[in-house]
């Protein structure tokens, strides 16, 4: 048989009756009442240092607690950062630019850029392939110090971005592409033959509504057109000759 809880405060609730029964006495005899009293002081004092130490550690658990939920929110701060960027350069992921070209798409129109770099496997063939992730960063960079408006840069593949342009027209995103591919024609990459790194762009425009499917192959297939025309320059899909 289990045996019942015993009363937390057993002793004080005894004091207290004992007051209590003293109290209704109507002419009690002093050392009554002093016995009472010296009781009713003596848990009284001891309920005040339990308090007190429960009142530490309940502080002291709501510190850690909040500790762990700063963690927590630090965790799936760093979690969601993972999951949505490029670990080597730091730009959005291919799913995280999808995700965000289409969130813009649906509220408004978005022009997009997709750049190449020229004769990359080049560069890993003569430099190295950690000298190519430098490179990779690099360019990374120099999108990032070009990009004065509002817009996202993406890492869609080995050593192709994507930016998305919301509300930018045509001529706008042409001329962010022209700036960006100045920016990385002009960078000293530091390659130990002293060459230049290029990139080959090309742009669409999509109005709200359209899929990102659509601007994406526009502006990929400009791209394609900018690498068989020379590279290291911008075409915009909508200068493309359709069959
Ligand atoms: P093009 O001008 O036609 O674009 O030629 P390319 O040499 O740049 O194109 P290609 O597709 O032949 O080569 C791309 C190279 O990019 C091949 C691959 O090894 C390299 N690459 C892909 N991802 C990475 C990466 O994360 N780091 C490094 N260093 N190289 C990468
Ligand atoms: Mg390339
Ligand atoms: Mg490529």
């Amino acid at each position: 048989m289990s045996q019942p809880n015993p009363d937390l405060f057993d002793q004080e609730n005894c004091a207290l009756l004992a007051a209590q029964a003293v109290y209704n006495i109507e002419a009690g005899a002093a050392d009554t009442y002093r016995t009472a009293l010296g009781e009713l002081i003596s848990c009284y004092d001891q309920l005040l240092r339990q308090t007190r130490r429960l009142v530490r550690r309940s502080d002291r658990q709501e510190f850690e607690m909040n500790q762990l939920n700063h963690r927590l929110a630090d965790l799936a701060n760093e979690l969601e950062y993972r999951a949505t960027h490029d670990s080597l350069s730091g730009a959005l992921n291919r799913a995280a630019v999808i995700e965000r070209a289409q969130h813009f798409l649906a509220r408004s129109d978005m022009a997009m850029i997709v750049l190449d770099i020229d004769h990359f496997k080049q560069v890993n063939d003569s430099f190295g392939h950690p000298v190519g992730d430098t490179i990779i960063c690099g360019v990374v960079d120099c999108l990032q110090r070009t990009l004065q408006t509002p817009g996202e840069i993406g890492r869609v593949g080995g050593e192709e971005f994507t930016v998305i342009l919301p509300q930018q027209n045509y001529l706008q995103a042409q001329q962010i592409a022209e700036h960006m591919r100045a920016a990385i024609a002009e960078r000293d990459f530091a390659l130990p033959d002293a060459s230049r790194i290029t990139a080959s762009f090309g742009v669409s425009w999509m109005p709200a509504g359209a899929d990102f499917g659509t601007a994406y192959s526009e502006a990929d297939e400009a791209m394609y057109e900018a690498k068989r025309s020379g590279r290291n320059r911008v075409i915009r899909a909508d200068q493309l000759l359709r069959a």
